[in-house]
């Protein structure tokens, strides 16, 4: 039995039709995409632009600014370390970093990895509902800052950020704006312009395309410069050395154009779905922001006398996950959980649920029968 998959925040299955789209690309039309001399190279290299020219379109940059990268963990990486290590590099006088308590480990180890490079950084706190307390931003900017990186849509609690406030400032201060929007893409309305941002992580995997595939949107006017992480060819105007996987950029792109079609629709539909799931579980509570203020699709229960994993083990007829972190071989209370204020305790008793594109009401009324049944036995027995 295949269980039913609850963990669209961890990774959303392949659509069929990006599979469709893929497969040509991996049998007959292999070719290298930086290969000019014959039509294996030139066919891919046209098909790699389309789907550059989708992925742009789906947030409203210019397809020079889309830059293929593995995933959004190496984007995020190339934009953090890539600017502060430019203005180094640069001379210039700025010298400071700075991100949120909420955003992903990646984000958070690379700015930390520039702290050890001798970079000042700050990572600020967020509020009961994960949301970046911009009165605290206000006062962290100046003119010292180099990049503030601040997530579009929180991958565990669904926060989602005000891009255009938090935009604005950064632009004021003279700093890059980066935003992972790794969880955001084609689930919410992402406009580079409209909120300044100047460098944006993205992940195929997210949005219903492969795994292994990413971009980093770089702003061209006025112009995010950065350094390459990698030495090389010189691929992806520099930035990023190394062959672009054609199969799964033009993955990427059908899945983009897939996302953008029927988005708002689809973020009813989804809204719809967790209402459902949410009304219909005994005694739970939800960790971070209501429901019509957050990622659509995006759920995570406080579930009083139960022990996440407890409850995960009663349910393999369901896909979900808990609201910790494994490293290394403990269970750790989820820092995001933490950082909205939650006990260790009821960090350990929460879970994340994410429904998605192919979750049907049938699959949510299934969900609720399996769960609220294991909930109540958790308790009877805790
Ligand atoms: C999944 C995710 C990442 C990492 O993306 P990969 O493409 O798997 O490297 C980064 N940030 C957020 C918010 C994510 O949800």
């Amino acid at each position: 039995m295949t269980p039913l998959y609850l963990d669209c925040n961890a990774t959303t299955p392949v659509d069929p039709l990006v599979v469709d789209a893929m497969m040509p690309w991996f049998r007959e039309q292999f070719g290298n995409p930086h290969s000019v001399n014959h039509t294996f190279g030139t066919d891919a290299a046209t098909a790699v632009e389309e789907a550059r020219r989708s992925i742009a379109r789906l947030v409203g940059a210019d397809p020079r600014e889309i830059i293929f990268t593995s995933g959004a963990t190496e984007s995020n990486n190339l934009a953090i370390k890539g600017a502060a290590r430019f203005e180094r590099r640069m001379r210039g006088r700025r010298n400071r970093v700075v991100t949120l308590a909420s955003e992903h480990k990646c984000v958070l180890e690379s700015v930390k990895a520039l702290a050890a490079e001798g970079f000042a950084t700050d990572v600020l706190p967020v509020g009961t509902d994960g949301m970046v307390d911009i009165e605290l931003l206000s006062r962290t900017l100046g003119d010292d800052v180099i990049l503030v990186s601040a997530m579009a849509a929180n991958n565990e609690i669904g926060t989602l950020h005000p891009l255009s406030e938090i935009g604005a400032m950064t632009r004021a201060c003279g700093a890059l704006f980066h935003c992972d929007a790794a969880q955001a893409t084609g689930r919410i309305r992402l406009d580079v312009d409209a909120a300044n941002i100047d460098l944006m992580s993205l992940s195929g995997h997210k949005v219903y395309g492969p795994k292994g595939i990413g971009v980093l949107y770089v702003r061209r006017r006025p112009r995010a410069r950065i350094e390459p992480l990698f030495s090389g060819g010189g691929q992806e105007r520099t930035l990023r050395s190394g062959t672009v996987p054609a199969p799964l950029a033009i993955g990427f792109g059908k899945a983009a154009d897939l996302a953008a079609a029927g988005q708002e629709e689809e973020a009813a539909r989804l809204n719809t779905l967790a209402h459902a799931l949410m009304g219909g579980l005994p005694g739970v509570s939800l960790n971070g922001p209501p429901l019509d203020r957050r990622l659509p699709g995006n759920l995570n229960l406080a579930i009083e006398g139960v022990d996440a994993g407890d409850l995960i083990s009663r349910v393999p007829e369901l896909a979900f996950s808990t609201g910790s972190a494994c490293t290394s071989a403990v269970v750790e209370p989820s820092y995001v959980l933490r950082a909205i204020g939650l006990t260790p305790e009821q960090a350990a008793s929460s879970v994340r649920l994410g429904i998605g594109r192919f979750t049907t009401s049938d699959d949510i009324a299934f969900a609720i029968d399996r769960l609220a049944e294991a909930i109540n036995r958790c308790r009877r027995e805790a």
